[in-house]
């Protein structure tokens, strides 16, 4: 049987293909980004408890309201916004759900959007498989700041969306107040709708402070804020987050989400409801992982390889310039092969596979898994 491919030209996502391979040949696995430590027990236990009380049936299909509440009023403290639980808040299955249901939301035949690579893998199958037009920009190498006079020469009349990602995936680039200043001056007097993709706003390093869409009612009123509890709570598995959006973006975003999904998981979100009150949880995240990232610098220090500084994320790309001439792709699958190290091809985020010889590590682990991917590395030279 066939069927005409709505998406001919993509293959099996890198994360997998990276992930797949460190299992084939036992190396340690710094590419697809997940923790390799225990997330937090109590939350484990709330979750147990939940289920044990019998709070197992589907909840509201725009989440449990509880947990909406809370969650308003984190953003609300956090952020200085106003937003409601009841209408401009949905419980997605992940951050990567948010993304796609708010682009098809939104996006018609023949839409433009445009997207800063390197983009993180799902952002232009997503806008292609709704029959838009994804233009991709890229950031500049290697500080990648989003070069704002090219945006405003791409931007026309088809242009329907602007896609922003801070802190970024795969660089750890994080948006600076002059950024949203220059989206702010772009999307002046146009119908373009932001889509913020902000799954790792607690995850932020050197006392930057988080320029979340949700402090800026002026661009909040256009947008829709993309969030994962993967992310944050160190449970990517649980494929569990949320987007904001003002009412009435948010209104169309549930007619696509009610028959998609309906409703997710119910005992995570009564637990995630209770631990939500310890702020604690996620105000001293950034600190314990910009922790994991120093820690990784240090130890790479003492390698060939040359930082690309993040500041934010659980990633730090690294360059490989003058180390071999292999393109990144095929470097990452010798490290992976040869030394026992997985990481991910930066080109990998690019619809044209740009290489600057860059690969990205995960130091979202253990410092015994850092130490040991760092001592294999340390091998690798010229
Ligand atoms: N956006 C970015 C930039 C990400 O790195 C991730 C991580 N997977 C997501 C969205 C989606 O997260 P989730 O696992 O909650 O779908
Ligand atoms: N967001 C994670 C990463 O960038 C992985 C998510 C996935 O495997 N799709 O590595």
């Amino acid at each position: 049987m066939q069927i005409q491919s709505k998406l001919p030209n993509v293959g099996t996502t890198i994360f997998t293909v990276m992930s797949q391979l460190a299992v084939e040949y036992n190396a340690i696995n710094l590419g697809q980004g997940f923790p390799d430590f225990m997330m937090s027990e109590e939350l484990v236990s709330l979750v147990n408890a939940a289920m044990q009380k019998g709070n197992n049936q589907y909840v509201h299909m725009n989440g449990l309201p509880i947990l909406r509440e809370r969650l308003a009023a984190k953003c609300n403290k956090l952020y200085g916004s106003n937003i409601h639980p009841e209408s401009e808040i949905t419980i997605t299955p992940g951050g990567t759900y948010a993304i796609y249901t708010a682009l098809t939301t939104v996006l018609q035949p023949g839409d433009e959007v445009i997207v800063f690579e390197p983009a993180y893998d799902s952002y232009i199958p997503n806008i292609e498989i709704n029959g838009a037009k994804a233009i991709a920009i890229s950031l500049q190498f290697p500080s990648y700041q989003i070069p704002w006079d090219e945006v405003k020469s791409k931007v026309n009349s088809k242009t329907r969306m602007i896609m922003i990602n801070s802190p970024h995936n795969p660089t750890g680039a994080v948006l600076s107040e002059n950024d949203i200043a220059q989206l702010r001056a772009v999307v002046k007097d146009t119908n373009i709708i932001i889509l913020s993709d902000e799954v790792y706003e607690h995850l932020i390093f050197d006392n930057i402070t988080h320029q979340s869409i949700l402090r800026f009612p002026d661009l909040l009123e256009r947008s829709f804020v993309c969030f994962s509890f993967g992310k944050t709570y160190h449970c990517t598995g649980w494929k569990l987050g949320y987007c904001i959006a003002p009412k009435e973006l948010m209104q169309e975003f549930r007619k696509v989400h009610q028959f998609n999904c309906f409703t997710c998981d119910s005992p995570k979100q009564f637990g995630l409801a209770e631990y939500l009150q310890n702020e604690n949880a996620y105000n001293n995240l950034g600190a314990a992982i910009q922790q994991k990232r120093d820690y990784f610098r240090s130890l790479m220090k003492e390698t060939s390889f040359k930082c690309i500084p993040s500041h934010g994320s659980y990633f730090e790309c690294y360059s490989y310039q003058g180390l071999s001439d292999l393109n990144d792709k095929d470097f990452a699958i010798h490290l992976t092969k040869n030394f026992g190290v997985a990481t991910i091809p930066v080109s990998a985020f690019y619809k044209n596979a740009e290489d600057n010889k860059v690969i990205r590590f995960c130091f979202a682990k253990k410092e015994e898994t850092l130490n040991i991917a760092a001592e294999k590395l340390s091998s690798f030279i010229k």
